[in-house]
């Protein structure tokens, strides 16, 4: 059986304009109408305020539209904040949380990132929960303690039943393309090798919580993965996919990626 693959974009705070999104999001559609196949899920996140555009404009389409985050409360005296129900309205399947900016610049903790799984789940949006660790704790040799303390406390009290729905994103900090997360070290993507050992990890981690159904969740890859180095990275057994920020903002950049996972 192939294995299977979810491709997501996060597009952060980088496509400023609804009629630029809708643009790529639309050649986007068109380009993998053509190539992808049953076993991959391609998915976009948007800005919030081109959500509802892009919706509209990929619908029908293998193109999926996914929120870069989400609140854990239906409604109410929030804010700035966004509910699962304005998401689940602008289209939305999937919904990345717990993702290193908003951990590290924001300050969400794993008990408020295990709040949204559940409320995301509980409404029927998959969630594509982020998880990794800093430069500074892998240099001092804690990446297993962090990884293992972000899988435990974030994926608390989750029905079992619910698992499937949810995609893990393995995504080294010290690997995303963020001088403000990264000011002093050189951001590298990792090699395949140290991506294999880390999701070889993670899939133990989540062996030892879930017994068998942790075998079937998803892990993806993400961290600089470029056309460059897609294919070494998609090719190791323990990685389903990647979460892809810079080379996820345009059609031309993000197909050859698709492409490795086809
Ligand atoms: P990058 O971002 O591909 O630009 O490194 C990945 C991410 O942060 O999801």
């Amino acid at each position: 059986m192939r294995k299977k693959f979810i491709i997501g974009g996060n597009w952060k705070m980088q496509i400023l304009n609804v009629e630029e999104a809708v643009s790529i999001a639309t050649e986007l559609a068109t380009t993998i109408s053509g190539i992808l196949t049953e076993t991959v899920d391609v998915f976009i996140a948007p800005s919030f305020n081109a959500l509802y555009s892009v919706g509209q404009a990929i619908k029908g389409t293998k193109l999926k539209l996914a929120g870069q985050n989400m609140y854990f409360r239906d409604k109410g005296a929030f804010t700035g904040e966004i509910s699962p129900d304005s998401l689940l309205d602008a289209g939305c399947e999937y919904v990345i949380l717990g993702h290193s900016e908003r951990r590290r610049i924001f300050g969400e903790s794993d008990a408020v990132i295990n709040q949204k799984v559940k409320k995301a789940l509980e409404k029927g949006l998959k969630p594509v929960l982020c998880i990794g660790e800093t430069a500074k704790e892998k240099e001092e040799g804690h990446t297993e303690t962090v990884l293992r303390t972000q899988i435990d406390e974030s994926m608390a009290d989750i029905p079992r039943e619910q698992l499937n729905l949810i995609t893990i994103a393995y995504e080294p900090v010290w690997a995303i393309n963020n001088k403000f997360l990264n000011p002093n070290s050189e951001i590298k993507t990792a090699t395949p090798e140290e991506a294999e050992k880390n999701h070889i990890f993670i899939r133990k981690l989540l062996i030892n919580k879930f017994g068998d159904e942790g075998k079937n969740i998803l892990i993806q890859y993400g961290g600089s993965m470029k056309a460059s180095n897609c294919e070494g990275l998609l090719n190791i057994g323990e990685i389903n996919g990647g979460l892809i920020g810079g080379a996820s903002l345009s059609a031309e950049k993000l197909k050859p990626i698709i492409e490795a996972a086809v």
